[in-house]
């Protein structure tokens, strides 16, 4: 038998950040830790009360499907999916089944078939021995719903997904799309084939984290391809995912859409978004911010940076703008500047903020008290030769913890690099009067001995003259 294929589909939910929840004025705070607190007879379903939709929760999804090329719907409605179950107080969800607000799209090379916008259900907990509580203060918040095509191949291109889609949530402010606070939440739906032909596919639940997403589907693509060896069959089923085995296990069979018999939700008004203006797709684009895949484009264009490098600023939005400041304020001090590559100043500028200031900022999840301007005046101190590379570290450590200018902290720690050439010929002399044999070895033609003169004028000026400019002092002397 050939080899086994792997097919992935991804379905992703993501709570929407907005002040109110989807259909009603309930808060909308995934944080609030005191069950069912925010509720109100509509999220509660009383009987009587009407669901009014929040544009809010509207804009951040056309956002994000402006984001990934997708169609936007003129026409939109909303449907209920229904279903019984404790967390559902209504007896159904309010979602979106045949018009969803977006249509197919791209996003990290992964073809999107829609974007849709849901409320998010209760969450009830089954682990507090002989009863189950439900907490309502999830119900109703807006859950935006994003599938896949079946195009993903690997596990690692399903992570890789996941993680881009987090990120340009969290760009759009549409979401904090956490996974470990279930903000964001990803299933796989996986299946494996050894020809052109899909094989029943298996959906995962329950992956809450990027590392999980990766293990579930390659456990899934070992299982069915064992399965199918054997002779089995493949089921069509949900299945969870079992932290402690690190196994899928079998949770139900899967339901098809007609069991929720969707229909239009009778209380909701159909959406003709080119009639609301603040939602037309000229407004909306005019609100977007530079997106991920933009940023890392223009950051190694405009500063010749290492894509590891765009990468840590786009994760790390706080160490971005530094970076950003300081490589601005280096550029606007040359007169001559120009976007190009290879300019010390942005590689050093790169160097020591994602190596020294991340490793301080790993530590605290802040700068210290290291300001741009200040930084700055370390990378300019160290391209004028006014401190070695080892001085710029101190200095750096010391703005870090206690603040200050570079100059400043240089000064008092004596890091300063003596580049005035007049002194530094003076103590050259000396040295070179001390050393008489030294220098009469060199000019039989002992090049090392040139390297001792330069070690002892590093050590009479205590580390601090700067050694190219001792080495062609003493070229010049010598030669
Ligand atoms: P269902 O009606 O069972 O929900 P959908 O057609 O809506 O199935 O697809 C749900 C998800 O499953 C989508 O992300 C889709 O790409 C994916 N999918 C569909 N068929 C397969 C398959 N054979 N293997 C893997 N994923 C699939
Ligand atoms: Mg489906």
């Amino acid at each position: 038998m050939g080899e086994y294929k792997a097919t992935i589909g991804l379905e992703v939910h993501a709570e929407l950040k907005t002040r109110t929840k989807m259909f009603c004025d309930s808060i909308n705070d995934p944080e609030e830790k005191t069950p069912n607190v925010n509720i109100c007879p509509v999220c509660m379903a009383h009987p009587g009360t009407l669901p009014v939709i929040n544009k809010e929760a509207v804009k951040h999804v056309l956002k994000v499907g402006l984001s990934v090329g997708g169609t936007l719907a003129d026409f939109t409605e909303f449907d209920r999916k229904n279903y019984f179950y404790p967390d559902i107080p209504k007896g159904y969800q309010i979602s979106q089944y045949k018009y969803p607000l977006v249509s197919g799209g791209v996003l990290n090379g992964v073809k999107l078939t829609r974007i849709h916008l849901e409320e998010d259900t209760a969450r009830s907990s089954h682990d507090k021995g002989e009863y189950s509580l439900v907490d309502f203060n999830r119900a109703g918040i807006p859950l935006m719903e994003l599938v896949t095509e079946p195009v993903v191949k690997t596990a690692e291109e399903a992570s890789a997904f996941a993680r881009e889609l987090q990120l340009l949530l969290r760009t759009l402010g549409a979401s904090d799309a956490n996974m470990e606070k279930g903000e964001m939440r990803v299933e796989a739906n996986i299946s494996v084939s050894t020809t052109e032909k899909f094989g029943t596919k298996v959906e995962v639940k329950n992956l809450n984290s990027f590392r999980t997403v990766e293990r579930a589907i390659a456990y899934e693509v070992d299982r069915q391809s064992k399965a199918l060896e054997r002779g089995e069959k493949v089921i069509q089923e949900t299945r969870g995912w079992d932290e402690g085995k690190q196994a899928t296990f079998s949770q139900r069979l899967k339901e098809e859409s007609h069991d929720y018999r969707y229909f239009p939700d009778p209380d909701l008004p159909k959406l003709k978004i080119s009639e609301l203006k603040e939602l037309s797709e000229v407004n909306l684009r005019k609100g977007l911010p530079e997106l991920p895949w933009e940023k890392r484009v223009r950051l190694i264009r405009e500063f010749g940076i290492k894509p590891e490098s765009a990468e840590m600023f786009i994760q790390d939005e706080q160490m971005g703008i530094f970076f950003e400041t300081v490589a601005r304020s280096l550029g606007s001090k040359a007169s001559n500047w120009k976007p190009c590559f290879q300019d010390t100043g942005f590689s050093l500028a790169e160097n020591y903020i994602t190596s020294d200031l991340a490793g301080f900022m790993k530590e605290s999840g802040s700068l210290g008290n290291v300001i741009a301007e200040n930084f700055s005046g370390i990378i300019q101190m160290l391209i004028d030769n006014k401190i070695s590379s080892r001085g710029a570290k101190e200095i750096l450590l010391v703005m870090y913890q206690q603040g200050g200018s570079p100059e400043g902290i240089a000064d008092t720690r004596g890091l300063l690099q003596k580049s005035d050439e007049g002194e530094l010929t003076e103590i050259v002399k000396k040295i070179l009067d001390d050393h008489k044999n030294i220098v009469m070895e060199y000019k039989q033609g002992k090049t090392a001995s040139l390297q001792f003169l330069v070690g002892q004028i590093m050590k009479v000026t205590k580390g601090s003259a700067n050694p190219q400019l001792v080495k062609s002092i003493l070229l010049k002397i010598l030669d």
